[in-house]
């Protein structure tokens, strides 16, 4: 599938809730679901279709569009999540929340997951001491995210930390703010994972 290049906030609106894509703008009244709150499109104010399907369908797409996924990319999480012990949906929901670009995101390091992205893409994050450039790269329980010392002043990052206490950190994280460095307390229980979606919806769409 190819990587979606449309305006962001017509993700927000198909799936009628705001899914936090474009940082602090999200925050404001200029937010497109604040304004528009209906589907975008020529029918998006007409009957909306409530099969089972279409609500795993809605469910799976909010889930993913949130992470920021390529569908290819979504259903090899899931892949994986199915082979790991317990249950899948939650399984689902740890693999993407451990994944380097969210954790750069949960700490502050961007204003969204699609900027915190490039600043791993860019090198500008190390864990354990190491650079690393994979944005799908998981962390583990006692890993140590930092900025690299010669990228701390870089506006971007600077600017994002500062919205950081705004936005809250998750208690499975913390931060040393003064540092530009995080740690992974624990991985993250699913009660621990605040995203708007039902995972269960996500499992029943990919049993069919
Ligand atoms: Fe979604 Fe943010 Fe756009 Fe609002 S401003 S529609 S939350 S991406």
């Amino acid at each position: 599938m190819a990587k979606y290049r449309g305006p962001v906030c017509r993700l927000c609106r198909r799936e009628g809730e705001k899914l936090f894509l474009k940082g602090a703008r999200c925050m404001t009244e200029k937010c497109a679901i604040e304004r528009r709150s209906y589907p975008p499109g020529q029918h998006g104010q007409g009957r909306q279709r409530t099969s089972d399907y279409s609500v795993q369908l809605r469910e799976k797409q909010k889930l993913r569009r949130i992470y920021g996924l390529q569908e290819r990319q979504f259903r090899g999480v899931f892949e994986r999540a199915e082979r790991q012990v317990g249950v899948t949906g939650a399984a689902l929901l740890r693999l993407l929340e451990c994944r380097l670009d969210n954790v750069a995101y949960r700490l502050g390091f961007g204003v969204s997951r699609k900027q915190a992205r490039q600043i791993v893409n860019h090198g500008h994050l190390m864990i354990n001491g190491k650079p690393v450039t994979v944005a799908g790269a998981l962390v583990k329980a006692g890993d140590v995210i930092e900025v690299r010392e010669r990228s701390r002043k870089l506006a971007v990052i600077q600017e994002a930390m500062e919205t950081v206490e705004s936005r809250g950190i998750p208690d499975w994280l913390e931060l040393d703010k003064e540092a530009f460095k995080g740690i992974v307390r624990a991985l993250p229980a699913k009660e621990q994972i605040t995203v708007p979606v039902n995972e269960q919806m996500v499992v029943e769409l990919y049993s069919r």
